[in-house]
């Protein structure tokens, strides 16, 4: 008998998109947007205001569903999914966490107790009961804890949070529902320098396990990043490339840099 032979995985993009256009009112928001984020990739967009990032997280997420293009998300087991055919409960659901602006954390609750509530598949009727989590989601409230860098505050009242601890408390509520493709807009927007650059550490060790891609202004936090960036211009793809190789395009210069 012969050996089994491996079965060919490809290694599909975990998010693909393809000549995306989105029109408000005969204003194109989106002009045949194209985009290809790999497996564990993290991906840092930038472009002046009204470049149509948060559009783009918006037709991505199901909020917004597209004029024409092609949107496939594959997940972790391979299969592929027409994100344009899904609302926004199904796109979270299949495995793309989404991530606001404004934090939506519930003040009133412990960090612990937001975390506790978004986990996938809820706590339970039994935890609920008992007051008792299974093994296997304490286990994971603690990995998250420790990710973002709250575990001694697991007691404290979200509302007594700095800005940026709501931040990363809300990223934190991202991880548990156990995305694989994560969409963030401006994380670093009213965080202090030291926040800023403390998010970007925390990016990169969400870059170990998950794909990324994160809208954002900040030039220090991008370059901290260090990834591959996008740069939107007019709702398409002007530049991609290392920062430096954006830095330097003349066109990203007009349009988003010197200005
Ligand atoms: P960015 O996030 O890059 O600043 P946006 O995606 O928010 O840009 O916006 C892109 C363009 O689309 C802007 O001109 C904005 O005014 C317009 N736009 C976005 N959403 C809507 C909407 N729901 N209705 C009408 N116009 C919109
Ligand atoms: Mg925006």
């Amino acid at each position: 008998m012969s050996a089994a032979i491996p079965k060919h995985i490809d290694n599909p993009a975990v998010l693909y998109m393809d000549g995306v256009s989105v029109s408000f009112d005969g204003f194109k928001a989106l002009n045949s947007l194209s985009m290809v984020i790999a497996p564990g990739e993290m991906r840092a967009i930038i472009g002046p205001n009204g470049a149509g990032k948060t559009t783009m997280m918006d037709v991505i997420t199901g909020k917004t569903r597209p004029d024409n293009g092609t949107i496939v998300f594959t997940d972790s087991s391979n299969t592929q999914y027409d994100l344009t055919r899904y609302d926004e409960a199904a796109v979270a659901n299949l495995g793309v966490g989404r991530k606001f602006q404004k934090p939506s954390v519930i003040e009133s609750l412990t960090v612990f107790e937001n975390l506790e509530m978004s986990l996938k598949g809820g706590r339970g009727l039994w935890a609920a009961l008992t007051h008792k989590l299974g093994a296997e989601k304490a286990a994971k409230l603690d990995e998250i804890l420790g990710l973002i860098d709250l575990a001694d505050k697991a007691d404290w009242l979200a509302g007594s949070l700095s800005h940026g601890q709501k931040q990363w408390l809300e990223i934190g509520m991202l991880l548990g529902q156990e995305p694989q493709l994560l969409l963030i807009d401006e994380p670093a927007a009213g965080m202090t320098d030291e926040e800023t650059m403390k998010t970007a550490a925390l990016f990169k060790q969400l870059a170990k396990k998950y794909s990324l891609m994160v809208v954002e202004h900040d030039m220090d936090f991008i370059e901290a990043l260090d990834c591959k960036v996008t740069v939107l211009h007019e709702g398409h793809v002007l530049a991609e490339g290392s920062l430096a190789t954006v830095k330097a395009n003349p066109q990203v210069i007009e349009v988003y840099l010197g200005r």
